[in-house]
């Protein structure tokens, strides 16, 4: 069986930088509770992770202890949050990923300006719950094409819209294309708010899909871009099935299988896609050909509020940044596991 793998797959920067969050408090902060607003990044093996050393996951701010440290998940909080840590004294530290606040701060602009917000996004999904926060008498969520009729709209002219970071970009587009047959003059936002990560993860799919059987994507239920990966290869055609881990393949999936693809959500980690591998050529045998669509180089620092806290303990920022290779890292393991490899490169650009 052919095995390709889709490039870029898996941890985007902005995941990269809030497991990094936890991982530094948990090595500085050895006496004190962690605890994490919802869950860090919406994967289970993560949030487990973390859990079996002791951080607390909590939902409602009443739960964090007194004295705790609360970290603000990477997909960001609403002012009123933040207002309960400060109200409790709690020791804040924002893991939010800043493409979302950078969105939290386009609808701030939008409010102030007088324009009512169509945030275009799934209703209950935390990152929505958070932007809807920073406007909530301006902002209307916008779900489906059948939402807009039951839009409560005062003056046409002054209408903006706004999206999830995650979303899939033909639905997204199918949304907006409605919003503006029905209110003419809404403004777009100065770039998308879906992000770079989504967009590229998508854009391998859509490129890959359509030569493969079967496609598997790494990545939890709960998170709206892998959900998001696997309905776009269905769409295509190509059946695709959203797994956890290596555990939960069936091998009836690859019953007369030539070529399968493998790609892993934004915040799936690279290990996991790792076993995934091993499982599929241990029992298939074959190839794994990696499949470069895009190349990305984003990063993100620590956030400000933890680097305030590392100076305050006399640890220099600087010197603990995370270093991110995982092109070299990811083929060296291939060398170690014997896993015969090719790279295709079929890059047109950058993300930076
Ligand atoms: S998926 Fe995009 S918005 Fe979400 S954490 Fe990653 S880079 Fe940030």
């Amino acid at each position: 069986m052919k095995l390709i793998l889709a490039n870029p797959r898996g941890f985007c920067a902005g995941v990269y930088m809030a497991v990094d969050v936890v991982d530094q408090l948990l090595d500085i902060c050895e006496d004190e509770q962690i605890c994490v607003y919802h869950e860090i990044v919406h994967n289970r093996n993560v949030v487990d992770r973390f859990r079996s050393r002791g951080v607390l996951f909590v939902e409602d701010i009443k739960d964090a202890p007194d004295d705790s440290i609360v970290v603000f998940s990477a997909h960001g909080v609403s002012p009123e949050i933040r207002r309960q840590c400060e109200e409790r004294n709690l020791l804040a530290v924002d893991a939010t990923c800043p493409l979302v606040t950078k969105v939290h701060a386009q609808a701030i602009r939008l409010e102030k300006k007088g324009y009512q917000i169509l945030l275009i996004g799934h209703a209950n999904h935390q990152e929505v719950i958070g932007t809807r926060g920073e406007a909530p008498n301006a902002i209307q969520i916008v779900e489906t094409v059948e939402d807009i009729p039951n839009l409560s709209i005062d003056d046409p002219a002054k209408v903006a819209y706004l999206t999830q970071t995650t979303l899939s970009t033909d639905d997204a587009a199918i949304i907006i294309e409605a919003l503006r047959k029905a209110f003419p003059l809404i403004k777009d936002p100065p770039s998308s708010s879906i992000c770079y990560a989504t967009t590229n993860r998508q854009h391998a799919v859509r490129i890959l899909a359509p030569a493969c059987d079967v496609v598997l994507v790494v990545g939890s239920r709960n998170s709206s871009n892998s959900v998001r990966l696997t309905e776009i290869s269905e769409n295509i055609g190509t059946r695709a099935y959203l797994i956890d881990d290596a555990g939960e393949i069936d091998p009836t999936w690859f019953d007369g299988v030539e070529t399968a693809l493998i790609t892993a959500g934004a915040s799936a980690p690279e290990h996991l896609v790792k076993r995934v591998i091993k499982e599929l050529i241990e029992r298939h045998g074959g190839v794994v050909e990696q499949h470069h669509v895009d190349r990305e180089n984003v990063e993100f620092g620590l956030p400000g509020s933890l680097k305030k806290m590392m100076r305050e303990r006399d640890i220099d920022p600087e010197g603990r940044r995370i270093q991110i290779n995982m092109g070299k890292e990811f083929n060296d393991w291939l060398d170690s596991e014997d896993i015969d490899h090719v790279d295709v490169d079929l890059t047109i650009g950058e993300s930076s």
